[in-house]
Protein backbone atom coordinates (compact mmCIF):
# COMPACT_ATOMS: atom_id res chain seq x y z
CA UNK A 1 0.00 0.00 0.00
CA UNK A 2 1.07 3.59 -0.60
CA UNK A 3 1.93 5.61 2.22
CA UNK A 4 -0.59 8.10 2.82
CA UNK A 5 1.73 10.71 4.37
CA UNK A 6 4.17 10.80 1.11
CA UNK A 7 0.61 10.81 -1.01
CA UNK A 8 -0.58 13.58 0.28
CA UNK A 9 2.40 15.61 0.14
CA UNK A 10 2.64 14.87 -3.57
CA UNK A 11 -1.07 16.47 -3.73
CA UNK A 12 0.39 19.21 -2.01
CA UNK A 13 3.46 20.23 -4.05
CA UNK A 14 1.39 19.45 -7.36
CA UNK A 15 -1.43 21.54 -6.35
CA UNK A 16 0.00 24.33 -4.74
CA UNK A 17 -0.34 23.76 -1.23
CA UNK A 18 3.02 23.75 -0.13
CA UNK A 19 6.75 22.56 -1.07
CA UNK A 20 10.58 22.53 0.15
CA UNK A 21 11.55 26.05 1.14
CA UNK A 22 14.38 26.92 -1.64
CA UNK A 23 14.10 23.65 -3.23
CA UNK A 24 16.38 24.48 -6.15
CA UNK A 25 19.37 25.27 -4.30
CA UNK A 26 21.70 22.82 -3.19
CA UNK A 27 22.83 24.10 0.47
CA UNK A 28 18.88 23.94 1.22
CA UNK A 29 17.69 22.42 4.74
CA UNK A 30 15.39 19.91 5.92
CA UNK A 31 12.50 20.83 7.88
CA UNK A 32 11.53 24.39 6.20
CA UNK A 33 8.52 24.82 3.88
CA UNK A 34 7.01 27.66 1.96
CA UNK A 35 3.13 27.86 1.60
CA UNK A 36 1.87 28.45 -1.75
CA UNK A 37 -1.51 29.90 -2.56
CA UNK A 38 -4.00 27.26 -1.30
CA UNK A 39 -2.10 26.29 1.16
CA UNK A 40 -1.86 29.86 2.83
CA UNK A 41 -5.24 30.58 2.31
CA UNK A 42 -6.20 26.78 3.81
CA UNK A 43 -3.79 28.16 7.16
CA UNK A 44 -5.37 31.85 7.37
CA UNK A 45 -8.81 29.80 7.63
CA UNK A 46 -7.84 27.50 10.11
CA UNK A 47 -6.73 30.57 12.25
CA UNK A 48 -10.01 32.57 11.49
CA UNK A 49 -12.09 29.76 12.47
CA UNK A 50 -9.54 29.45 15.90
CA UNK A 51 -10.09 33.19 16.61
CA UNK A 52 -13.60 32.72 16.10
CA UNK A 53 -14.51 29.72 18.14
CA UNK A 54 -11.83 30.14 21.09
CA UNK A 55 -10.23 34.10 21.07
CA UNK A 56 -13.40 35.65 20.37
CA UNK A 57 -16.21 33.41 22.18
CA UNK A 58 -14.23 33.60 25.24
CA UNK A 59 -13.71 37.58 24.91
CA UNK A 60 -10.09 36.50 25.05
CA UNK A 61 -7.35 39.37 24.30
CA UNK A 62 -4.87 38.97 21.08
CA UNK A 63 -1.75 40.46 20.51
CA UNK A 64 1.46 39.86 17.80
CA UNK A 65 4.49 39.41 19.46
CA UNK A 66 8.10 39.55 18.47
CA UNK A 67 10.18 36.36 17.24
CA UNK A 68 13.39 37.48 18.21
CA UNK A 69 13.29 37.78 22.25
CA UNK A 70 16.81 38.41 24.40
CA UNK A 71 18.40 35.53 25.99
CA UNK A 72 16.97 36.43 29.65
CA UNK A 73 13.68 35.78 28.60
CA UNK A 74 15.19 32.07 27.83
CA UNK A 75 16.79 31.80 30.66
CA UNK A 76 13.60 32.53 32.93
CA UNK A 77 11.40 30.57 30.90
CA UNK A 78 14.26 27.49 31.17
CA UNK A 79 14.47 26.60 27.80
CA UNK A 80 17.96 27.02 27.63
CA UNK A 81 18.21 24.46 29.91
CA UNK A 82 15.73 22.35 29.47
CA UNK A 83 14.65 22.49 25.99
CA UNK A 84 16.45 19.49 24.56
CA UNK A 85 16.54 16.32 22.74
CA UNK A 86 18.85 13.44 23.76
CA UNK A 87 21.63 13.23 20.59
CA UNK A 88 23.69 10.53 19.22
CA UNK A 89 26.52 10.41 17.14
CA UNK A 90 28.35 7.67 15.44
CA UNK A 91 31.58 7.12 16.44
CA UNK A 92 33.06 6.66 13.33
CA UNK A 93 30.85 8.05 10.60
CA UNK A 94 29.76 10.93 13.16
CA UNK A 95 25.72 10.53 11.95
CA UNK A 96 23.46 12.25 14.21
CA UNK A 97 20.08 11.30 15.54
CA UNK A 98 17.45 11.60 17.70
CA UNK A 99 18.03 8.75 20.36
CA UNK A 100 14.54 8.46 21.08
CA UNK A 101 13.24 8.33 17.55
CA UNK A 102 16.01 5.48 16.81
CA UNK A 103 15.26 3.30 19.45
CA UNK A 104 11.46 4.17 18.47
CA UNK A 105 12.06 3.21 14.92
CA UNK A 106 14.04 -0.09 15.64
CA UNK A 107 12.05 -1.28 18.57
CA UNK A 108 8.52 -0.74 17.80
CA UNK A 109 7.62 0.38 21.06
CA UNK A 110 7.05 3.88 22.48
CA UNK A 111 9.92 5.15 24.00
CA UNK A 112 8.72 7.93 26.83
CA UNK A 113 10.06 11.49 26.23
CA UNK A 114 11.41 12.25 29.50
CA UNK A 115 14.43 9.72 29.94
CA UNK A 116 17.08 10.35 31.45
CA UNK A 117 20.88 9.76 29.14
CA UNK A 118 21.47 6.58 30.91
CA UNK A 119 18.42 5.33 30.44
CA UNK A 120 18.75 6.01 26.48
CA UNK A 121 22.37 4.19 26.82
CA UNK A 122 20.93 1.25 28.36
CA UNK A 123 18.06 0.92 26.11
CA UNK A 124 20.70 1.29 22.69
CA UNK A 125 22.99 -1.42 24.49
CA UNK A 126 20.10 -3.47 25.02
CA UNK A 127 18.16 -3.28 22.17
CA UNK A 128 21.90 -3.29 20.18
CA UNK A 129 21.44 -0.22 17.88
CA UNK A 130 23.95 0.85 15.65
CA UNK A 131 24.66 3.35 13.43
CA UNK A 132 22.15 2.79 10.62
CA UNK A 133 24.52 4.46 7.79
CA UNK A 134 28.12 2.38 8.54
CA UNK A 135 27.15 -0.01 11.37
CA UNK A 136 29.39 0.98 13.91
CA UNK A 137 28.52 2.27 17.60
CA UNK A 138 27.21 5.80 18.76
CA UNK A 139 28.97 7.81 21.25
CA UNK A 140 27.08 8.21 24.61
CA UNK A 141 24.08 9.98 24.66
CA UNK A 142 23.95 13.97 25.32
CA UNK A 143 21.70 16.81 25.17
CA UNK A 144 20.98 19.02 22.41
CA UNK A 145 19.42 22.36 22.60
CA UNK A 146 16.52 22.86 20.62
CA UNK A 147 16.84 27.32 20.45
CA UNK A 148 18.16 29.01 17.43
CA UNK A 149 20.18 31.51 18.62
CA UNK A 150 21.28 34.66 16.91
CA UNK A 151 23.35 37.61 17.29
CA UNK A 152 21.64 41.19 17.54
CA UNK A 153 23.71 44.88 16.57
CA UNK A 154 27.05 45.15 15.88
CA UNK A 155 27.87 43.77 19.18
CA UNK A 156 25.88 40.45 18.21
CA UNK A 157 24.08 40.14 21.52
CA UNK A 158 22.90 37.08 22.69
CA UNK A 159 19.21 36.66 21.38
CA UNK A 160 17.19 33.52 20.40
CA UNK A 161 14.34 32.98 17.66
CA UNK A 162 11.77 32.09 19.79
CA UNK A 163 10.84 28.14 19.94
CA UNK A 164 7.36 28.35 21.41
CA UNK A 165 5.22 31.69 21.01
CA UNK A 166 3.97 32.04 24.35
CA UNK A 167 6.91 33.87 26.26
CA UNK A 168 5.60 36.91 24.49
CA UNK A 169 2.34 36.76 26.09
CA UNK A 170 4.18 36.35 29.76
CA UNK A 171 6.60 39.05 29.05
CA UNK A 172 3.28 41.20 27.85
CA UNK A 173 1.28 40.33 30.95
CA UNK A 174 1.61 43.11 33.25
CA UNK A 175 1.19 45.68 30.58
CA UNK A 176 -1.94 43.68 29.17
CA UNK A 177 -3.29 43.54 32.46
CA UNK A 178 -3.14 47.22 33.44
CA UNK A 179 -4.27 47.95 29.73
CA UNK A 180 -7.02 45.73 29.05
CA UNK A 181 -9.14 46.31 32.36
CA UNK A 182 -9.80 42.29 32.38
CA UNK A 183 -10.05 40.23 35.38
CA UNK A 184 -8.84 36.68 36.29
CA UNK A 185 -9.32 34.75 34.71
CA UNK A 186 -8.89 35.54 30.79
CA UNK A 187 -6.88 34.80 27.64
CA UNK A 188 -4.25 36.10 25.89
CA UNK A 189 -3.89 34.28 22.72
CA UNK A 190 -1.29 34.47 19.73
CA UNK A 191 -0.52 33.24 16.37
CA UNK A 192 2.99 33.27 14.65
CA UNK A 193 5.80 31.38 13.64
CA UNK A 194 8.37 29.54 15.75
CA UNK A 195 11.83 27.61 15.46
CA UNK A 196 13.48 24.76 16.63
CA UNK A 197 16.83 23.33 15.64
CA UNK A 198 15.26 19.74 15.50
CA UNK A 199 18.32 17.24 15.11
CA UNK A 200 15.93 15.13 12.04
CA UNK A 201 13.09 16.88 11.00
CA UNK A 202 11.04 14.20 9.22
CA UNK A 203 7.36 13.47 7.86
CA UNK A 204 7.80 16.78 6.41
CA UNK A 205 5.43 18.98 7.55
CA UNK A 206 4.90 17.05 10.79
CA UNK A 207 8.21 18.06 12.07
CA UNK A 208 9.75 21.10 10.82
CA UNK A 209 12.34 23.78 11.82
CA UNK A 210 10.23 26.79 11.64
CA UNK A 211 6.07 26.35 11.77
CA UNK A 212 2.81 28.23 12.84
CA UNK A 213 1.76 27.73 16.34
CA UNK A 214 -1.50 29.38 17.65
CA UNK A 215 -1.25 29.64 21.52
CA UNK A 216 -3.48 30.45 24.42
CA UNK A 217 -2.36 31.18 27.81
CA UNK A 218 -5.71 31.31 30.10
CA UNK A 219 -4.53 33.41 33.41
CA UNK A 220 -6.18 32.38 36.69
CA UNK A 221 -6.14 32.56 40.13
CA UNK A 222 -5.96 28.67 41.32
CA UNK A 223 -8.13 29.47 44.20
CA UNK A 224 -11.14 30.04 41.52
CA UNK A 225 -9.97 27.59 39.20
CA UNK A 226 -13.42 25.34 39.79
CA UNK A 227 -15.85 27.95 39.29
CA UNK A 228 -16.68 27.01 35.60
CA UNK A 229 -20.01 26.04 34.75
CA UNK A 230 -19.75 22.59 33.21
CA UNK A 231 -21.68 21.75 30.05
CA UNK A 232 -22.98 17.83 30.17
CA UNK A 233 -20.25 17.27 27.00
CA UNK A 234 -19.10 13.82 26.60
CA UNK A 235 -14.91 13.46 25.69
CA UNK A 236 -12.92 10.60 24.15
CA UNK A 237 -10.32 10.45 27.46
CA UNK A 238 -7.04 7.78 26.63
CA UNK A 239 -5.66 7.51 30.08
CA UNK A 240 -2.88 4.22 30.48
CA UNK A 241 -3.69 2.55 26.94
CA UNK A 242 -7.10 3.15 27.75
CA UNK A 243 -10.14 4.70 26.00
CA UNK A 244 -13.08 6.08 28.45
CA UNK A 245 -15.85 8.69 26.94
CA UNK A 246 -17.57 9.99 29.89
CA UNK A 247 -18.87 13.75 30.38
CA UNK A 248 -16.22 16.54 31.62
CA UNK A 249 -18.10 16.79 34.56
CA UNK A 250 -17.87 13.03 36.00
CA UNK A 251 -13.77 13.37 34.83
CA UNK A 252 -13.24 16.03 37.11
CA UNK A 253 -15.02 14.68 40.12
CA UNK A 254 -13.25 11.26 39.33
CA UNK A 255 -10.40 13.72 39.39
CA UNK A 256 -9.54 12.37 35.62
CA UNK A 257 -9.06 15.95 34.98
CA UNK A 258 -7.49 18.44 37.82
CA UNK A 259 -10.22 21.27 37.57
CA UNK A 260 -13.17 22.57 35.79
CA UNK A 261 -11.29 24.96 34.08
CA UNK A 262 -9.35 22.73 32.24
CA UNK A 263 -12.49 20.90 31.06
CA UNK A 264 -13.95 23.87 30.05
CA UNK A 265 -11.53 24.95 27.72
CA UNK A 266 -11.13 20.44 26.35
CA UNK A 267 -14.82 21.00 25.25
CA UNK A 268 -13.85 24.71 23.37
CA UNK A 269 -11.31 22.74 21.83
CA UNK A 270 -13.57 19.43 20.33
CA UNK A 271 -15.76 21.94 19.46
CA UNK A 272 -12.95 24.16 17.20
CA UNK A 273 -12.36 21.12 15.70
CA UNK A 274 -15.44 20.23 14.67
CA UNK A 275 -15.70 23.31 13.10
CA UNK A 276 -13.16 22.65 11.14
CA UNK A 277 -14.61 19.43 9.77
CA UNK A 278 -13.17 16.56 11.99
CA UNK A 279 -15.60 14.12 13.65
CA UNK A 280 -15.66 12.97 17.10
CA UNK A 281 -14.76 9.41 16.42
CA UNK A 282 -11.31 11.14 15.08
CA UNK A 283 -10.55 12.06 17.58
CA UNK A 284 -9.69 11.69 21.41
CA UNK A 285 -7.53 13.88 24.47
CA UNK A 286 -4.74 11.97 25.45
CA UNK A 287 -3.42 12.08 28.99
CA UNK A 288 0.38 12.44 29.30
CA UNK A 289 2.40 10.06 32.07
CA UNK A 290 4.83 12.47 34.63
CA UNK A 291 7.60 10.61 32.80
CA UNK A 292 6.34 12.47 29.09
CA UNK A 293 5.09 15.66 30.54
CA UNK A 294 6.96 18.62 29.53
CA UNK A 295 9.13 20.50 32.04
CA UNK A 296 6.97 22.87 33.03
CA UNK A 297 3.50 21.21 33.21
CA UNK A 298 1.32 20.15 36.07
CA UNK A 299 -0.85 18.01 33.94
CA UNK A 300 -0.89 17.83 30.02
CA UNK A 301 -3.69 16.83 27.81
CA UNK A 302 -2.53 16.28 23.67
CA UNK A 303 -5.53 16.82 21.87
CA UNK A 304 -4.71 13.87 19.37
CA UNK A 305 -6.49 13.07 15.48
CA UNK A 306 -6.18 9.65 13.72
CA UNK A 307 -4.47 10.10 11.01
CA UNK A 308 -2.19 7.52 8.31
CA UNK A 309 0.65 8.04 10.54
CA UNK A 310 -1.29 6.61 14.06
CA UNK A 311 -3.14 9.37 16.65
CA UNK A 312 -1.30 13.08 15.63
CA UNK A 313 -0.82 15.30 18.63
CA UNK A 314 -2.34 18.66 17.21
CA UNK A 315 -2.86 20.75 20.43
CA UNK A 316 -0.85 20.15 23.92
CA UNK A 317 -2.66 21.62 26.64
CA UNK A 318 -0.82 22.30 29.66
CA UNK A 319 -1.19 23.34 33.14
CA UNK A 320 1.50 25.63 33.83
CA UNK A 321 1.14 26.75 37.22
CA UNK A 322 2.90 29.65 38.09
CA UNK A 323 5.83 28.24 36.45
CA UNK A 324 6.31 31.23 33.91
CA UNK A 325 5.35 34.34 35.96
CA UNK A 326 7.42 33.12 38.36
CA UNK A 327 10.23 32.41 36.58
CA UNK A 328 10.05 36.03 34.98
CA UNK A 329 8.94 37.52 38.11
CA UNK A 330 13.04 36.58 39.30
CA UNK A 331 14.80 37.26 36.47
CA UNK A 332 13.19 40.82 35.42
CA UNK A 333 13.43 41.29 39.30
CA UNK A 334 9.49 42.68 38.72
CA UNK A 335 6.08 42.13 40.71
CA UNK A 336 3.98 39.98 38.82
CA UNK A 337 1.41 38.99 40.80
CA UNK A 338 -2.24 41.05 40.63
CA UNK A 339 -5.10 41.92 42.57
CA UNK A 340 -8.12 39.09 42.06
CA UNK A 341 -11.36 41.28 41.96
CA UNK A 342 -12.97 38.19 43.25
CA UNK A 343 -11.25 37.25 46.10
CA UNK A 344 -9.67 40.55 46.67
CA UNK A 345 -6.34 39.28 47.61
CA UNK A 346 -3.15 39.37 45.51
CA UNK A 347 -1.88 36.28 44.06
CA UNK A 348 0.70 35.01 41.41
CA UNK A 349 -1.42 33.65 38.60
CA UNK A 350 -1.44 30.35 37.23
CA UNK A 351 -1.44 29.40 33.49
CA UNK A 352 -3.61 26.83 31.30
CA UNK A 353 -2.10 26.25 27.82
CA UNK A 354 -4.06 25.42 24.74
CA UNK A 355 -0.91 25.25 22.58
CA UNK A 356 -2.00 24.63 18.75
CA UNK A 357 0.69 23.22 15.67
CA UNK A 358 -1.35 24.85 12.66
CA UNK A 359 0.81 22.83 10.25
CA UNK A 360 -0.09 19.81 11.79
CA UNK A 361 -3.91 20.81 11.58
CA UNK A 362 -3.63 22.02 8.36
CA UNK A 363 -2.26 18.34 7.48
CA UNK A 364 -4.68 16.25 9.52
CA UNK A 365 -7.34 18.43 7.14
CA UNK A 366 -5.46 17.81 3.91
CA UNK A 367 -5.53 13.60 4.90
CA UNK A 368 -9.05 13.65 6.29
CA UNK A 369 -10.66 15.02 3.63
CA UNK A 370 -8.77 13.52 0.67
CA UNK A 371 -10.83 11.90 -1.83
CA UNK A 372 -10.44 9.79 -5.02
CA UNK A 373 -14.01 9.51 -6.69
CA UNK A 374 -12.96 6.77 -9.28
CA UNK A 375 -16.81 6.69 -11.24
CA UNK A 376 -16.17 10.17 -12.11
CA UNK A 377 -12.43 10.36 -12.94
CA UNK A 378 -11.30 12.58 -10.22
CA UNK A 379 -9.89 13.56 -6.98
CA UNK A 380 -10.40 16.16 -4.36
CA UNK A 381 -10.53 17.66 -0.94
CA UNK A 382 -13.99 17.76 0.43
CA UNK A 383 -13.26 20.47 3.04
CA UNK A 384 -16.04 22.49 4.65
CA UNK A 385 -17.10 25.39 2.37
CA UNK A 386 -15.93 28.01 4.80
CA UNK A 387 -12.40 26.24 4.84
CA UNK A 388 -11.47 25.70 1.48
CA UNK A 389 -8.94 28.19 0.11
CA UNK A 390 -11.39 29.12 -2.76
CA UNK A 391 -14.80 29.51 -2.12
CA UNK A 392 -16.39 30.12 -5.52
CA UNK A 393 -14.88 29.73 -8.71
CA UNK A 394 -16.33 31.74 -11.43
CA UNK A 395 -15.68 30.32 -15.34
CA UNK A 396 -17.27 31.64 -18.90
CA UNK A 397 -18.63 28.57 -20.81
CA UNK A 398 -16.21 29.78 -23.66
CA UNK A 399 -14.38 32.87 -24.39
CA UNK A 400 -16.73 34.44 -26.39
CA UNK A 401 -20.28 35.82 -27.30
CA UNK A 402 -19.71 38.39 -23.86
CA UNK A 403 -20.12 35.50 -21.86
CA UNK A 404 -16.13 36.54 -20.17
CA UNK A 405 -17.43 40.27 -19.41
CA UNK A 406 -20.80 38.81 -17.27
CA UNK A 407 -18.51 36.47 -15.39
CA UNK A 408 -16.06 39.08 -14.46
CA UNK A 409 -19.00 41.76 -13.61
CA UNK A 410 -20.28 38.23 -11.53
CA UNK A 411 -16.39 38.05 -9.49
CA UNK A 412 -16.19 41.52 -8.76
CA UNK A 413 -19.90 41.73 -7.36
CA UNK A 414 -19.53 38.02 -5.47
CA UNK A 415 -15.17 38.64 -4.56
CA UNK A 416 -16.51 41.18 -2.00
CA UNK A 417 -17.86 39.36 0.27
CA UNK A 418 -16.03 35.58 -1.10
CA UNK A 419 -12.77 34.22 -1.90
CA UNK A 420 -13.83 34.08 -5.32
CA UNK A 421 -11.07 32.63 -8.16
CA UNK A 422 -11.86 33.32 -12.03
CA UNK A 423 -10.86 30.94 -14.80
CA UNK A 424 -11.17 30.91 -18.40
CA UNK A 425 -8.60 28.88 -19.79
CA UNK A 426 -9.13 25.03 -21.10
CA UNK A 427 -12.70 23.04 -21.69
CA UNK A 428 -15.07 23.68 -19.11
CA UNK A 429 -14.74 19.83 -17.51
CA UNK A 430 -10.90 20.64 -16.89
CA UNK A 431 -11.71 23.66 -14.89
CA UNK A 432 -14.34 22.16 -12.81
CA UNK A 433 -11.61 19.36 -12.28
CA UNK A 434 -8.48 22.10 -11.42
CA UNK A 435 -11.34 23.32 -8.51
CA UNK A 436 -12.20 19.92 -7.11
CA UNK A 437 -8.04 19.07 -6.69
CA UNK A 438 -7.92 22.25 -4.19
CA UNK A 439 -11.34 21.98 -2.94
CA UNK A 440 -13.70 24.11 -3.83
CA UNK A 441 -17.28 23.46 -2.91
CA UNK A 442 -18.89 25.94 -5.55
CA UNK A 443 -18.84 26.91 -9.40
CA UNK A 444 -20.12 29.18 -11.18
CA UNK A 445 -20.63 29.15 -15.31
CA UNK A 446 -21.76 31.88 -17.24
CA UNK A 447 -23.92 30.33 -20.68
CA UNK A 448 -25.96 31.12 -23.36
CA UNK A 449 -28.81 30.96 -21.34
CA UNK A 450 -27.23 33.37 -19.17
CA UNK A 451 -27.31 36.10 -21.94
CA UNK A 452 -31.21 35.07 -22.21
CA UNK A 453 -32.46 35.16 -18.83
CA UNK A 454 -29.63 36.46 -16.21
CA UNK A 455 -29.19 33.05 -14.53
CA UNK A 456 -25.81 31.13 -14.24
CA UNK A 457 -25.21 27.28 -13.27
CA UNK A 458 -24.32 26.92 -9.57
CA UNK A 459 -22.74 23.38 -9.62
CA UNK A 460 -21.80 21.25 -6.22
CA UNK A 461 -18.23 19.54 -5.50
CA UNK A 462 -19.47 16.82 -3.34
CA UNK A 463 -22.48 15.75 -5.53
CA UNK A 464 -21.84 17.37 -8.80
CA UNK A 465 -25.30 18.70 -8.99
CA UNK A 466 -25.36 21.45 -10.84
CA UNK A 467 -29.07 24.31 -10.55
CA UNK A 468 -29.72 27.59 -12.28
CA UNK A 469 -29.79 30.49 -10.15
CA UNK A 470 -30.50 34.37 -11.11
CA UNK A 471 -27.15 36.29 -10.78
CA UNK A 472 -29.09 38.59 -8.38
CA UNK A 473 -29.72 35.55 -6.02
CA UNK A 474 -26.15 34.47 -5.75
CA UNK A 475 -24.90 36.39 -3.23
CA UNK A 476 -27.94 35.65 -0.41
CA UNK A 477 -27.33 31.66 -1.78
CA UNK A 478 -23.69 31.61 -1.14
CA UNK A 479 -24.25 32.80 2.33
CA UNK A 480 -27.05 29.99 3.37
CA UNK A 481 -24.21 28.01 2.14
CA UNK A 482 -21.22 28.85 3.75
CA UNK A 483 -20.91 26.53 6.60
ZN1 LIG B 1 28.15 5.67 11.28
Amino acid sequence: MENKLDKIMDVALKRGFFWPSAENYSDKQAGFFDYGPNGRALKENIIRIWRKELVNKEGMIEIDGCQILPKSVFVASGHLTSFNDPLITCKKCKFKIRADQLIQERTKKEVPEKLSMDEYDKLIKKNKIKCPKCKSEFSKTGIWNLMFPLGIGTERKEAYLRGESCQSIFTSFPRIFKTSRKNLPFGIAQTGKVFRNEISPRQNLLRTREFNQAEIEVFFNPETENDFKLKETKLNFHIKNKVQRISVKEAVKKKIIISNLIAHYLVLLKEFHEKLGISEKEMRFRKLEDKDKPFYSKETWDFEVLTSTGWLELVACNHRSDYDLKGHGRISKQKLDVVDEKTGKRVLPNVFELSAGIDRILYALLELNYKEDKKNERTLFSFKPKLAPVFVAIFPLVNKEGMPKVAKEIFNQLNEEFDCFYDESGSIGRRYRRQDEIGTPFCITVDGQTLKDKTVTLRFRDDLKQIRVKITDLAKKLKDLKI
